[in-house]
Order: structure tokens, then sequence, then C-alpha cells
């Protein structure tokens, strides 16, 4: 194997870990569900998983993480999933591991991972939108990750859209970010707004079913023309095919890989803000313009940090 790597991927409930060659082929791999999420429980596991896959001494570790990171430090600033605050991860990996660890931002990695081996393959200039619980982006500009002066560019989820004082309170502790408007965790307090407003639905019919309201019931009850289902994706497409529209008049470039959990759950939605972001954005950026389907699943942030180890 040509120049092994280690890609490690700390999700929200699973770890996953990789040995991966230059080429972003995964040799083998192991997963195993989040048991504790202090960060001594998190190495523990770590090392453990890597006990198993057994990579190559002296093979440089390439993490990604879903939060808020300075890069340069590596740094974790805020990682909701998680309950971290200010922890110096990539020192605790590099003291506990012996190795070369570079710390990104999970997007990042799923860009790179996709870039390298999936939907923009060969690509140079890339941006990546996943919409999940959260709302997420990386970008390649002419090949190079853009992570800005602390490694926190490129933050789309937490770009505002609305500045009153009534603006939707987000995860990340303030108030109007795009992810507030179209992400998973918010889709329940999206519904109700509609539903406060007078509408009748299919999607409640009882306080039980408010926590059930994800993009797959949403998505059904669109698709059988229930009015605030039809209201929820028509006012979400337009939401995300406004922010990705501007982000292609913005960077323009040859690929929009669009993926993450609502999206999946929902072709239509995901078919409507494809169709919308065109819509959005300046005519001239259309020309040569691909927004495809992420294709890589998970394996795509653990190839990705894998190939930004170094
Ligand atoms: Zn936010």
């Amino acid at each position: 194997m040509s120049d092994p790597r280690i890609g490690i991927d700390i999700g929200g409930s699973n770890l996953r870990a990789a040995v991966v060659d230059a080429t972003g082929s995964i040799s083998r791999s192991v997963k195993r569900a989040v048991g504790g999420r202090e960060p001594e429980a998190i190495l523990a596991d770590l090392a453990s998983m890597l006990e198993e896959l057994a990579p190559p001494a002296g093979s440089p570790m390439g993490v990604g993480f879903p939060a808020l990171l300075r890069v340069p430090e590596g740094i974790v600033v805020n990682a909701p999933n998680l309950g971290w605050q200010s922890v110096p991860l990539r020192a605790l990996l590099e003291a506990r591991f012996g190795r070369r660890v570079r710390l990104v931002n999970d997007l990042d990695a799923i860009t790179a991972g996709e870039a390298a081996m999936g939907a923009a393959r060969g690509a140079r200039h890339v941006v990546c939108v996943f919409v999940g619980t959260g709302v997420g982006m990386g970008a390649l500009v002419d090949g190079r990750l853009l992570e800005g002066l602390h490694g926190l560019a490129t933050e789309l989820g937490h770009t505002k859209i609305d500045r009153s004082a009534s603006a939707r309170l987000c995860g990340c502790g303030e108030r109007g970010c795009l992810e507030a408007y179209v992400s998973g965790r918010h889709l329940p307090d999206i519904v109700l707004g509609c539903v406060a407003a007078g509408a009748s639905t299919s999607l409640i019919d009882g306080p039980a079913d408010v926590a059930r309201l994800d993009a797959g019931r949403i998505e059904a009850a669109a698709l059988a023309k229930d009015g605030v289902a039809l209201e929820v994706w028509a006012t979400v497409a337009r939401t995300l095919g406004t922010a990705i529209g501007n982000l292609v008049t913005l960077f323009n470039p040859e690929v929009v890989v669009l993926g993450g959990g609502v999206l999946e759950a929902a072709p239509g939605l995901r078919a409507r803000v494809a169709a919308d972001l065109r819509a959005c954005a300046a005519r001239p950026h259309l020309e040569d313009l691909r927004v495809v389907d992420s294709v890589l699943g998970d394996d795509a942030g653990l190839i990705g940090a894998a190939m930004l180890a170094s």
C-alpha cells in the first residue's frame, strides 16, 4: 500500500476509523457507537479502534470533527453535539498516539473525500453543502480547501438570514442563522410555526407526533398534497436555493455536491433545491455547472480526513 494514512470520523453518534492509501482507497475500517462523550472517553475508544486496525507505524492521522474548529491550533472551539468547548483535541491526539494529526471540520473532510473519490472526482472548483441535523459546507478553490484565517471559513449554516429580534434561535446560541430555518433539528419548529398560523395538517395528530417530524415524514406528506408539508418544503427549498445559488455566484464552482440526512430522505425537496439554486445563481455561472448528489456516504469524511493528513 502506498503512503498509508489513518482517517478518523468523530460523529455525534458514531466513531469511524480507516486505513486509507494515497489514492483514497480504504483498505480496512472499523466503526463504533459513541460511548462516553468526554474527550478522555473518545480517546480511549479511538485507541482500541486503532489497535484493531493496526495501521503502519508513523502513518499520519486526519480527523474530521463536526464542530467549529480553530484549525491552525487544532482546537475544538464549540461542539454542541458532544458538549465540548475549547478542547485542544489535536494536542491530545498527538500525545496519545504519537502521530502527526490534522484536525479538520467534518464537511471539509467530506468535500475532500467527494473530490478525491466521489461525486466531484477530479474537479478543482467544488462547493459541497450537506443538510442534516445541521447545515455544513466545504469549498475547494482551485483544488485547495478554503479554510480561512482560523479554519472557520465556509460556515454556511451560521450565516445570518434574519437579523430581527424575533429571529429563530440556532444551536450555536446565536439568532437568525440559516441552519435554524432549514435543518433537521429545526424542522419540528418550522412545521409548528405553520400550524400555529392556523393551517391543518396530517403531520400532527398529537404531541407525540411533534418529536417524529423528520424529513421523511414531511416528504411523504408533501407527496400526499398536505398543505403544511407543501408550504414547509416550498419555504425550505427557496431558502436553501437562495443560499446555495448565491454560493454559485460567489465561487463559480464546476460542481455543487448536495447531501446530508434531510436531502437524502427527501428526494422531492432535493430536486426543488437543485432547481431553485439554478434559478437564483447569476446566469453566466450556470455554464458548465453540475449539481450532483454525494455518493460516498459515511466513507466521504473518512477518505477526506485521511487525504488531508500529511
Ligand atoms: Zn448558528
